[in-house]
């Protein structure tokens, strides 16, 4: 199991801001497939996600390179059965 207080930590958290802003503060997966919101509006994205887990690349925990903006909904599909693990 990953360090679950590193999600607190001021340093993840300019790391996820950074992420979200560099795509925009919308989903990267909804914008890829076109999908709105129930207003129409693009998908905002709450959770910056890591495209390789951090507990096998913990020297990618704040590459910005390795964060992906997405929607709750997107990003419980990047993991199906390990629970909330960003
Ligand atoms: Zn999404
Ligand atoms: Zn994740």
């Amino acid at each position: 199991m990953p360090n679950l207080n590193h999600y607190k930590k001021k340093r993840h958290l300019v790391w996820r801001e950074k992420v979200l802003k560099k795509a925009g503060g919308l989903c990267e997966e909804c914008r890829r497939y076109g999908r709105l919101d129930a207003d129409g509006l693009p998908v905002r994205a709450t959770v910056a996600h890591h495209k390789k887990p951090i507990d096998e690349y913990p020297e990618l925990a704040y590459a910005v390179s390795n964060g992906q903006a997405l929607c709750a909904m997107c990003h419980n599909r990047k993991h199906p059965e390990k629970g909330r693990k960003h």
